[in-house]
């Protein structure tokens, strides 16, 4: 964040455009966020589904043909339209608030007022700096100040906001501040702990390594609650 508003105050002699290319790469290398929402264009969504996937398929067309590779052969002819489709439908259509799940609440009528944690819910997402896949278990708690939802919008949620390009600690912060503003508390607790196939896979190469993230709101800012969340993740604080 610090290197994201540095970046903006530099004025745009042409050294420190090489600078801010520059920072802005190690940026993505180190995997820091740049903000809490994602970044998106004022006209992000003026264009149809359909008239993006029509936008996409040639710019994806082009990249395998740089490639060198021989898209009239029958395997790769597909692909194009297949990687559009599957941007724009699947992978990242949780860019659009339009697909955001409804989130109906109910009175506690039982009166329960102890934590409530969902944990192991799988999660796939995309790293906004390769467009690769990172991917893992989320774990949701919240104590309820008087509303609930149902178990399975928990997991409709985490999967809304994984349908982006993503990093870990914005994806993790998401989560937390939209069940925060639903569930009407600051109650609320996020660990995700992922797997990122652009470390593993490639740069270092480090298959072994998982990355946390957490986020602790009102009470679980306390170590008692805190300590609590943890211990039926079964993850030593
Ligand atoms: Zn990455």
């Amino acid at each position: 964040m610090k290197q994201k508003e540095t970046l903006l105050t530099i004025p745009l002699s042409e050294e420190k455009i090489e600078l801010s290319h520059l920072l802005i790469e190690e940026m993505g290398d180190e995997h820091k966020a740049s903000s809490v929402d994602t970044p998106l264009r004022a006209d992000a969504f003026e264009k149809t589904d359909e008239e993006k996937i029509a936008l996409i398929e040639p710019h994806f067309r082009a990249i395998m043909e740089t490639l060198g590779m021989d898209l009239s052969d029958d395997s790769l002819r597909g692909t194009p339209l297949r990687v559009a489709k599957m941007y724009v439908k699947e992978l990242f259509q949780g860019l659009n608030p339009a697909n955001m799940p409804s989130m109906t609440l109910f009175e506690n009528k039982f009166q329960y007022n102890e934590m409530l944690v969902e944990k192991n819910i799988n999660f796939y997402t995309n790293c906004e700096h390769h467009f690769v896949p990172f991917f893992g278990k989320a774990h949701v708690a919240y104590i309820s100040s008087g509303k609930v939802i149902g178990l399975s919008k928990l997991n409709r949620l985490v999967e809304y906001y994984s349908k982006r390009p993503q990093v870990q600690e914005r994806l993790t912060m998401q989560i937390g501040k939209a069940l925060q503003t639903v569930l009407q508390t600051q109650d609320v607790a996020i660990m995700m702990d992922a797997k990122h196939l652009c470390v593993a896979s490639r740069g270092v190469k480090d298959d072994s390594s998982n990355t946390i993230t957490g986020f602790y709101g009102g009470k679980f800012q306390e170590e008692a609650t805190k300590a609590e969340f943890l211990k039926y993740l079964d993850i030593n604080a």
